[in-house]
């Protein structure tokens, strides 16, 4: 008998579709340099096979799983716990498994604070938050808990930018409130740090979220979730403006570091995760 052992440690995700997704390519990168004998396997997970899904990866005794779209929010009847901040967001997209007990987390949220601590602490900070989708409602939330002094919400359906400001005001100490978007928005005076939450600007380097770009000042952070091009056409205005970009690769690569600490107990090198991405996508400066 050999002492070796065969026995991966199984991570992974489902979603669908789910063929663009690099995620595997950026966390088997980091197994791979710290020598962890784990897997991240992406597996395409139609929405009516979800629950076998789940049950497969308990009964497979994975330790975790992302989920990505469409299946956020179905995933959640299928757990154990949730953690505070997936309550409030209510979307999972990161769950552990433990003794067989399934806890759902969200790091949309908590992988873009990650990379915005590196240039700034957001505690009490103003907000200009574009987009009222599932990303922008995961990063309010989180901001929210940071301690932001205000979050200013901009939605072309205004509706939807109130539910997210007023999931700030109930669940937070932040103050929010909802802006229609209609025509260029205007960066309010007060305003530290800008953030497009939107879809627009993926897969496009010439789209740009329609905003008045003079209104953007030297000093303020303008951030991008968009993680593909990595320097967007925003990105690009605001640092020909003097403004400190924040390229949407940080929040996609924190997120994988915060899963794998929830599964494994270990800290990746984001280094390395972030190497892994920009050899897809490319360098963001
Ligand atoms: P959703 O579909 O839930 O939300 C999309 C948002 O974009 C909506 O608020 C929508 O506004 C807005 N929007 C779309 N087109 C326009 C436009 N032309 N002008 C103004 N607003 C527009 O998507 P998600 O929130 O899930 O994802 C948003 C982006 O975030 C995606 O591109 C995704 O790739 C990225 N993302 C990046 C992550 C990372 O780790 N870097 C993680 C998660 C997401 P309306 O409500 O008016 O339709």
């Amino acid at each position: 008998m050999s002492d070796r052992i065969f026995l991966s440690i199984l991570t992974g995700s489902f979603s669908t579709p789910c063929a663009d997704n690099p995620t595997v390519a950026m966390i088997e990168a980091a197994y791979r340099h710290h020598e962890i004998d784990a897997r991240y396997i992406n597996c395409d997970v139609k929405p009516d096979n979800l629950a076998d899904a789940v049950r497969g990866a308990k009964a497979m005794e994975w330790v975790g799983f992302n989920c990505s779209l469409p299946h956020k929010v179905a995933v959640i009847e299928y757990l154990d716990a949730l953690s505070d901040a997936a309550k409030i967001i209510g979307a999972v997209n990161c769950v552990t498994i433990r003794d067989g007990r399934l806890t759902g987390d969200n790091t949309d949220g908590k992988g873009f604070l990650a990379s915005l601590k590196g240039v700034t602490d957001p505690r009490g900070k103003r907000v200009l938050l574009l987009g009222a989708g599932g990303a922008a409602r995961a990063i309010a939330v989180e901001l929210g808990l940071a301690g932001t002094a205000h979050i200013t919400v901009a939605n072309r359906d205004p509706a939807k930018g109130e539910i997210i400001a007023a999931l700030v005001r109930d669940n937070t100490k932040s103050d929010a409130t909802a802006i229609p978007w209609k025509g260029a928005v205007e960066v309010p005076g007060d305003v530290d740090i800008v953030i497009n939450a939107t879809s627009v600007g993926l897969g496009d380097k010439d789209a740009i979220p329609e905003i008045a770009l003079d209104s953007l000042k030297k000093g303020h952070i303008v951030a991008d979730v968009i993680p593909n091009p990595p320097r967007t056409h925003l990105l690009r205005e605001a640092k020909a403006r003097g403004c400190t970009p924040l390229d949407g690769l940080g929040m996609l690569v924190n997120q994988g570091v915060i899963g794998v600490e929830l599964w494994l107990g270990k800290t990746l090198d984001a280094a390395v995760m972030k190497r892994a991405l920009q050899d897809i996508f490319g360098a963001a400066d």
